[in-house]
Parts: structure tokens; C-alpha cells; sequence
């Protein structure tokens, strides 16, 4: 059986990224999601093992230690990571699996999948994402602050990835997404 496809979404933010994940993975059930482990608390409404696995400090070191992550960073003072083996075990079964993970993480997995596909979602503007990311409500004045700063120079790390897509709006970033992948998969399977 061909090897599924890995997929890998970021982007500055309050960009609507999450969003843009949960629908693309509601619309296209053979889509798999890679979670996460993160050492930062829970936001309201996220379940362990759902959204993230959230662990202790401890608990990520250890995966560092055993290797058990494919990639790890340090995002906004917490830890984030992408457990490997789930990634690799969906990968040889030939399901095509999403991360949605930042731009450190990102460049890491390309050197060691330069084939999979590095899909860089941007807000229409910063003034739109400072007003996305007030409305959203889940962090701190110093937390906004931190990801403000750090939007706009995530926003030159683009060039890094195969496609850009505008989320102007949800549903056409999800299609066009959903484009892009199917594109993908026609080019993998003729290779
Ligand atoms: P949040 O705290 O808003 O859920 O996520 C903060 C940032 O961490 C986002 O840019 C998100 O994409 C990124 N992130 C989530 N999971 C991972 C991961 O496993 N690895 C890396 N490198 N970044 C991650």
C-alpha cells in the first residue's frame, strides 16, 4: 500500500488555524490528526487527548530523552511536541495525517520529510488578526502581547512552506485546502 501523505499546517497566532483544522478534519474523516503533547494548561473546553496531551515538564522531558518526538519546541514559554510514532504508524498504513504545529516544529519535520506538503495559512491582515485574537478572549493581556510580536515576524517564515492560503474565510481556506491535497495526492500516486 502507497504511503499516506504528511500534511503540515501553521501560521501566526489567532490566523484561524485550529478553525481551519477542525473543519478540514470534520469534512474529510480519512484525514488523520496528529495530537500534540503540550506543557501548557488545558484553555476552557479543551479535553486531554482530544485537543492536546497535556503534560507535565517532566513528563516532555522524558519523551525528549526516549525520542519519542519527532519534532519539540518551545512556543510562548510552554512546550509542544509531536509524538512520533503515531505520526510514522498512520503514515505505513497509508492514511494521510495533519499537523498543526509552528513554524520551528514545521521546518524540523521538512528536513525529515522534504516530500510532505508545508501549507502556510495567514490572516488578511495583522490589524484582522489583533482583532481575532482580542476576540478570542483565552489569554492574557501579556500573552496577546507575546503572540502580536511574534505574528509578524512569523509572517516573513512563509516563503519556507509549498502553499500560502489567506483565511479570509473559513470554508474557502477548508476547500482550498481540500484542493490542495487532492493535487497532492494525484502527484504522489504518479510518482
Ligand atoms: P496554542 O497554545 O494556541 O494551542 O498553540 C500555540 C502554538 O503551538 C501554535 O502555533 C501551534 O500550532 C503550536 N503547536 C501545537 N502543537 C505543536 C507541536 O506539536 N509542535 C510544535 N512545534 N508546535 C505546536
Amino acid at each position: 500500500m502507497a504511503q499516506g501523505i504528511l500534511i503540515v499546517v501553521s501560521g501566526p497566532s489567532g490566523t484561524g488555524k485550529g478553525t481551519i483544522c477542525r473543519e478540514l478534519l470534520r469534512n474529510n474523516p480519512h484525514l488523520k490528526y496528529s495530537i500534540s503533547a503540550t506543557t501548557r494548561q488545558p484553555r476552557e473546553g479543551e479535553i486531554d487527548g482530544v485537543n492536546y496531551l497535556f503534560i507535565t515538564k517532566e513528563k516532555f522531558k522524558s519523551m525528549i530523552v526516549a525520542d519519542d518526538l519527532l519534532e519539540w519546541a518551545e512556543v510562548y514559554g510552554n512546550f509542544y511536541g509531536t509524538p512520533r510514532h503515531y505520526v510514522l504508524e498512520q503514515l505505513n498504513k497509508g492514511f494521510d495525517i495533519v499537523l498543526e504545529i509552528d513554524t520551528q516544529g514545521a521546518m524540523k519535520v521538512k528536513e525529515k520529510f522534504p516530500d510532505g506538503v508545508y501549507i502556510y495559512i495567514i490572516p488578511p491582515s495583522l490589524d484582522e488578526l489583533a482583532d481575532r485574537i482580542f476576540k478570542r478572549g483565552t489569554d492574557s493581556l501579556d500573552v496577546i502581547k507575546k503572540r502580536l510580536n511574534c505574528a509578524s515576524s512569523e509572517l516573513s517564515l512563509a516563503q519556507n512552506y509549498h502553499y500560502i492560503v489567506v483565511n479570509d474565510q473559513v470554508t474557502a481556506a477548508v476547500q482550498k485546502i481540500e484542493t490542495i491535497i487532492a493535487a497532492e495526492k494525484l502527484k504522489a500516486e504518479r510518482n
